[in-house]
């Protein structure tokens, strides 16, 4: 019997792939695909038209490959399949050796040429293999439903046979869009926006606040582990720790307890801009949600945008908190974030804090802080961490400018 060469397909969404940007994202999602199983040799990221090929023939666990695909930003949808030449016998011989010991109650087979040519068109190709289907397995044709959807596509010099085809994440890999110092609590919140931010391109750079040694140094603890599991995704990042208890206790001597929040905010928001300039990141990130605490009404993000000169992004403005939830348990981020921990934010706050700032109170009092000394303090107490995953590799060369054709 031959043997069966097994690879991983994937494919992308055509419609977030027009234009200009198509070769330099297909570059950056084989780039990521080779990142991401770089401790599953050998697994060689291959591209075809319309689609990307892992190679695992020479791979002892092609199915421990799949999971990891399955958080490849950029991924549309995924299959573990088997590669033959592009005879209908060929094709037939694979399909026995895939549904062999098989139960499915109903079937379709979907048939794809990805060339014209080919001598049989694609209905011909779905009569032909379904005949050979319903001759080898009890079972009938449902093209609206079926248990079973046998896929085959052929390109001009193999075709690729597969049974289950998998949901990807979508979005755009990760490195095709600039990167973004994402404002990393210890909540639940936050981790899903920066992840959010991943997925449409943007390698994120994470910034969290502490209060150490006011409070307990968990907060570090669990922002760490955080971005251990958003690493899953980029496969390589920084976390700047600051230390804000200082900074905070200054705030806590000069300011009303209403106007606290804020305050930090507008601090916190200086010092992560300051530092997404060191590291090159064009736009910051919170995981603020409309109206979800006093703190994010509209009122209260135009006090905090208003000392930003880069774009604050918020992707979980319009989300409700078990739409937020519902990510951060696919994430698996979670269950970190629902750990105990003393976050910098319940230090020295009231329970009512002010839901309506104005520009001018707001800036009024802060007078009374020396801004740019505080700002400072933040930026050079701040210490830098890296975490990678799934093993380390030498830093990428920065991202120049594209290699010209021809
Ligand atoms: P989260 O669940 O992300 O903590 P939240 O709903 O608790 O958010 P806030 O506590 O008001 O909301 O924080 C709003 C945003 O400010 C957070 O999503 C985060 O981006 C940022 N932020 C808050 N505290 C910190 C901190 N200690 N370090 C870094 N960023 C913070
Ligand atoms: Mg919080």
């Amino acid at each position: 019997m031959a043997r069966l060469r097994p690879c991983i397909i994937v494919h992308v969404h055509e419609i977030s792939l027009k234009g200009g940007n198509r070769p330099r994202f297909l570059r950056q999602l084989a780039r990521n695909l080779a990142r991401a199983t770089a401790d599953l040799p050998p697994v060689a990221v291959i591209r075809r038209p319309g689609r990307l090929l892992l190679d695992l023939e020479r791979h002892e666990k092609p199915e421990a490959v799949l999971p990891r695909i399955a958080r490849v930003a950029g991924v549309a949808n995924f299959a573990l399949a088997y590669r033959v030449g592009s005879t209908v016998e060929a094709m037939k011989a694979v399909i026995a050796r895939l549904i062999e010991g098989r139960e499915f109650e109903s079937f379709r087979i979907t048939a794809r040429r990805a060339f014209k040519s080919y001598p049989l068109t694609s209905v011909e190709l779905n009569r032909e293999l379904g005949a050979f289907v319903l001759g080898r397995a009890r079972t009938r044709v449902d093209l609206e439903r079926p248990a079973l959807t046998i896929t085959v596509e052929v390109l001009p010099d193999q075709t690729f046979v597969y049974l289950d085809r998998q949901p990807g994440p979508g979005g755009l890999p990760v490195g095709s869009s600039g990167s973004v110092a994402a404002l990393l609590s210890g909540g639940i919140d936050s981790p899903v926006a920066a992840w959010r931010m991943m997925r449409r391109g943007c390698p994120v750079v994470f910034v969290h606040f502490h209060s150490a040694p006011y409070l307990s140094a968990t907060s570090q603890a669990k922002a760490r582990a955080l971005v251990d599991r958003l690493t899953e995704w980029q496969y390589h990042s920084r976390l700047y720790l600051v230390p804000f208890g200082e900074i905070q206790r200054e705030v806590v001597l000069a300011t009303p307890a209403a106007v606290r929040v804020v305050a930090y905010r507008r601090l916190m928001v200086r010092i992560a801009e300051a530092l997404a300039r060191v590291e090159g990141a064009l736009a910051l990130a919170t995981g603020e949600s409309l109206g979800q605490v006093a703190s994010q009404t509209l009122e209260n993000i135009s006090r905090i945008d208003e000392v930003a000169a880069l774009p604050i992004l918020r992707p979980l403005i319009g989300m409700d908190k078990l739409e937020i939830v519902a990510d951060a348990r696919r994430l698996g981020t979670f269950d970190i974030s629902i750990e105990p921990d003393q976050d910098c934010c319940s230090l020295f706050v009231p329970p009512h804090p002010a839901t309506r700032l104005g520009a001018d109170e707001v800036a009024r009092l802060e007078a009374r802080l020396d801004v740019g000394r505080l700002v400072q303090a933040g930026v050079d107490g701040a210490a830098c961490e890296t975490s990678d995953w799934p093993v380390s590799v030498a830093p990428a060369a920065p991202p120049g400018p594209e290699p010209r054709a021809g």
